[in-house]
């Protein structure tokens, strides 16, 4: 299979007249292609170190894993401390639903969500359907001080994950209006998966908020609508932490020729805990390994600076990220492009140039090289949801990797998401397209280097012109920039 996808790329790509040598581009994509460790690595980090939730031992273990790496593959690597401001660590959940029947429901908590008083809660559930507006309204009081219940349809892809997301930050608005004193989320998803989902306005949100598996809340909400009244017991018991501190992981290969400006490409280290962190985002952490490798052992030397990032912190709200451009600010004018990849292993079609015309121009350009491996579109809308996110707010150029589905929407941050769902022949390929377009924005002339970092108020506007408030309080980090807190000043 590989020797025939080599074929075919020989006749795919093209050149990229950028390059420095015109060779470098052309030999990094069939070297990256060919046989290199990024296998290996994938299991290793996957199945040897397993979850690995920031703020854990684990988490540390796999940050040292990944400054070796580095260095035995002969790349310069340094540990950066950021900090995070609120660690949330679920010690243990014990939930019992009773009454007109008992049962053990499977059911996580939500990041972030309300610890219960130390002898547990047993209240009543309330079935609120869907938990619109007009649902709210047909139960009235009864949600007072109670668990409500909420219906969701099956959701196995991508676009369903955000509706998710949004509908959750709506749910919980109106349940706390409503006085309720926790959530029970029907999982989405079937076969009792379980998934961790981070609640609505992260560290300040206000309600003990659960998932629940879909086939145990399917069986709570018959026993409801047949007229049987049932009571959740729940015991959830939290450790948190205020300004604990983590490390990102940057590797750096030096400019040969404007070795001040940067360009920067990552993927975040850390994963929840339930799976193995696989699609999410162990596959792409090997991908900027196997790069970096390939680079130094073929001896390109790129005009810029590339750094290879493995974030941290990336699922509390991009900590990691954050604190990249907070000890890199005074650099920051000189950041060139940085670019995540961050969703899953399916084959990248294209990249997200996060409301950035300009951007949209030259990465369309660079991109050309390997239209042939699948990378075609341009979707030149802003992402939330991932590290792209800060420099975003910094007004540094930022491009996210968009994927096809394969396998994402599943076991998105679910038990499920381990090293058997990658697809790892799109995964050398993605490799491959992600090597050479960092490759071109790194020899990219100086002439064509036509953008430059926003201004505060640039920022302010892309935040306005789409509408960004409701995403950025649904990962809740919209606080952080009202604030000030984060963003170019
Ligand atoms: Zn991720």
């Amino acid at each position: 299979m590989k020797r025939m996808l080599l074929f075919f790329v020989c006749l795919l790509i093209g050149f990229n007249s950028y390059a420095q040598n015109p060779n470098d581009q052309s030999n990094l994509i069939m070297n990256l292609l060919g046989e290199t460790p990024i296998e290996e690595d994938l299991q290793e980090l996957c199945d040897v170190y397993g979850g690995r939730v920031t703020g854990t031992a684990v988490n540390i273990e796999s940050v040292e894993w990944g400054v070796e790496k580095f260095k035995t593959a002969g790349v310069e690597v340094n540990k950066e401390l950021f900090n995070i401001s609120s660690l949330w660590i679920d010690n243990a959940t014990i939930a019992k639903v009773s009454g007109a029947t008992n049962f053990t429901p499977k059911v996580v908590a939500k990041y972030y969500s309300k610890p219960t008083p130390n002898k547990g809660l047993k209240l009543p559930i309330v079935d609120v359907g869907y938990g619109t507006d007009e649902d709210f309204a047909k139960v009235g009081d009864k949600v007072k001080g109670a668990f409500i219940l909420v219906e969701a349809d099956l959701c196995l892809d991508v676009d369903g994950l955000f509706e998710e997301y949004s509908n959750a930050a709506m749910i919980d608005a109106r349940a706390a209006k409503a006085g309720a004193i926790g959530v029970l989320n029907m999982a989405s998803r079937p076969k009792k998966l379980l998934y961790r989902f981070i609640a609505s306005e992260g560290a300040d949100h206000g309600l003990v908020n659960l998932v629940m598996a879909r086939e145990d809340a399917k069986r709570c909400q018959r026993i409801l609508r047949n007229g049987g009244d049932l009571d959740f017991e729940v015991k959830l018991e939290v450790s948190k932490e205020k300004e604990s501190a983590s490390y990102n992981v940057i590797a750096e290969i030096k400019g040969s020729e404007r070795p001040e400006e940067i360009i920067i490409i990552g993927a975040h280290l850390d994963s929840w805990g339930l799976g193995t962190g696989a699609n999410d985002n162990g596959c792409n952490v090997v991908m900027m390994i196997d790069i970096a490798r390939q680079m130094k052992r073929l001896n390109i030397q790129p005009k810029r600076t590339i750094r290879f990032a493995l974030w941290n912190g990336e699922e509390q709200g991009y900590f990691g990220s954050w604190g990249y451009v907070k000890s890199h600010r005074k650099e920051l004018d000189k950041h060139i492009m940085t670019m995540s990849v961050d969703i899953g292993s399916g084959a990248i079609t294209g990249f997200f140039t996060n409301g950035r015309p300009e951007m949209a121009a030259i990465t369309k350009e660079v991109m050309q090289s390997v239209s042939g491996l699948g990378a075609k579109s341009i979707l030149d809308i802003p992402i939330v949801g991932t590290d792209n996110f800060d420099f975003m707010l910094e007004g540094v150029g930022n491009l996210v990797a968009s994927h096809k589905p394969f396998n994402y929407g599943l076991n998105y941050h679910a038990s499920s998401d381990t090293y058997d769902k990658v697809d790892l022949e799109a995964l050398k390929v993605n490799s491959a397209i992600v090597a050479a377009v960092t490759l071109g924005f790194a020899n990219l002339p100086t002439e064509k280097v036509s953008w430059k970092r926003q201004t505060h108020k640039e920022v302010v506007d892309l935040i306005n012109e789409f509408n960004l408030e409701f995403s950025m309080r649904m990962f809740g980090v919209w606080k952080d920039w009202e604030s000030g807190e984060r963003g170019r000043k």
